[in-house]
């Protein structure tokens, strides 16, 4: 598979492009070194690499803006990056393009003590808010707090002629039409993001997991079912599957048990509140009669057990190469899905790894705000489960092929993680199934 081939004018006019952003901007700022580009070259979705025609890394919005205004003046295309770490080639350049990195625009403008901004996907350590904005990223705690759309008030973009608009502002919901919404996971096509106001909630008193082990997939999603039937809100749900435990296991040392599949069920608040909400939820989990029941014991273990989980990707990349899928799948179809699943794993012999995580989007009303000037996928949500998947690649196995189907059987939607959007890259189709249409993008959308 080829990376579309870049124009040969834009490309003749290098020497002129470049003069240009360094007519805009300090000379630290721009980057066209033949060695130094090849940073830009991918993200972290490493199928493709492509260094670009330069690399900018401006400080303000004022910079952004007249970057963008310079770029669409000379027809040159421009590619947001915050961190890089999309898993979907959304910040991938091609030859031809100038990649509008983030990275300088770490101003915290306004910061308040005692609160946390909640999204948290596992990459949280290196990602930056504008591309969590981009993706509409969220994480293990969105049953509770939702992702990044539940949590975005306001935000400064620069649209791609360089035109600055404010959306939003410090609370939820402003008036008008929602764009905001429009932006959260747009992945950087609509203009780029500068500067956002976040919702800050009061820290809780405490937090504790508990592990479930089962002796099947199917059991465990049959848990996670009756946990949200009976009205409990733990603050995270998440599954993994044997395959997924043992590389997490073997990546973190999480004290993970040896289970067909295992649930990490999370509730915070007060000690009482946490011994009440947990009483409820092993009730639940004894009628599935479970392998293993344990609480975690302090707040050294509770880490150790989210360091597993939020290891999981790079766990797997240790093992094999493989394709990330990931779908949602209404939270009362999860046994189902998840026994469709291995059966297709085991009639295909194609080693398959699962992990899912309930989630949610429940607005906390006593949100405050933090605005920040970091830059740095809803699917709603509501009563799904998120379900990420990862598959040894096979050549001629079409990855939407193995996930996909048993998830729209049951009303759920695929959203791949693989290939990237072929008509915004141009990209090859190879990975998509025609019987199979458009599943990729269909689920971008969704
Ligand atoms: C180990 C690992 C674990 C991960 N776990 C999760 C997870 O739990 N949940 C989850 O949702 N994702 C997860 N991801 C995917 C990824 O980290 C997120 O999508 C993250 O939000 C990307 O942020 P970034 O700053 O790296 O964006 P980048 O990769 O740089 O860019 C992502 C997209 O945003 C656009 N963009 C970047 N900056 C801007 C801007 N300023 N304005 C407009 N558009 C912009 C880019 O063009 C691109 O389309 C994981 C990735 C890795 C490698």
């Amino acid at each position: 598979m080829d990376m579309p081939p870049p124009d040969p004018a834009i490309l003749a006019r290098k020497p002129e492009i470049v003069a240009r952003l360094r007519s805009i901007l300090p000379a630290d700022a721009v980057i066209d070194d033949a060695h130094e580009t090849r940073a830009y070259e991918c993200d972290a979705f490493t199928a493709y690499r492509c260094p670009p025609l330069a690399a900018v890394l401006p400080r303000s919005t004022a910079e952004v803006s007249a970057v963008l205004a310079a770029c669409h003046a000379m027809g040159v295309p421009v590619v947001p990056r915050g961190s890089g770490t999309s898993l979907a080639g959304g910040a991938l350049p091609t030859a031809d393009c100038v990649i509008l990195g983030v990275a300088r625009l770490t101003e915290v403008l306004e910061e308040e003590h005692g609160f946390f901004y909640a999204p948290d996907p596992s990459s949280q350590l290196a990602c930056a808010i504008a591309g969590n904005i981009a993706m509409n990223s969220g994480g293990a705690h969105c049953l509770k707090y939702g992702v990044t759309t539940n949590n975005l008030l306001g935000a400064t973009l620069v649209l791609m002629d360089g035109t600055v608009i404010e959306l939003g502002g410090a609370h939820l919901d402003a008036p008008g039409l929602d764009l905001l919404g429009v932006i959260c996971g747009s992945e950087g096509q609509l203009g780029v993001v500068t500067e956002a106001t976040l919702r800050i909630l009061p820290k809780p008193e405490g937090a504790r997991p508990v592990l479930m082990g089962f002796d099947s997939s199917e059991v465990a999603g049959a848990c996670v079912a009756d946990i949200i039937r009976a009205g409990v809100l733990p603050v995270a749900i998440e599954f993994m599957d044997r395959p997924c435990i043992r590389a997490c296991e073997d990546f973190a040392h999480a004290g993970y048990p040896d289970v067909e599949a295992l649930l990490i069920v999370e509730v915070e608040g007060s000690e009482a509140e946490i011994d009440h909400q947990l009483g409820l939820i092993k009730d639940i989990a004894h009628r599935h009669a479970p392998e293993v029941l344990r609480e975690s014991g302090s707040a050294e273990e509770s880490a150790l057990i989210w360091k597993g989980r939020k290891s999981a990707f790079g766990a797997m990349g240790q093992i094999n190469d493989y394709i990330c899928l990931d779908g949602t799948i209404p939270v009362s179809e999860l046994p189902k899905v998840l026994k469709g699943i291995g059966e297709l794993s085991a009639r295909y012999g194609l080693g398959v790894a699962r992990r899912a995580w309930r989630r949610g989007g429940e607005a906390r009303p006593d949100g405050r705000s933090v605005h920040a000037r970091r830059s740095g996928g809803t699917d709603g949500g509501e009563g799904r489960v998120r379900s990420g998947l990862a598959a040894e690649p096979r050549q001629g196995v079409p990855a939407g092929g193995k996930r996909g189907p048993p998830c729209r059987a049951k009303g759920g939607r695929v959203r791949g993680a693989l290939p990237p959007s072929p008509p915004r890259r141009g990209l090859p189709t190879e990975y998509f199934r025609k019987d199979e249409g458009q599943w990729s993008e269909a689920g971008r959308r969704a």
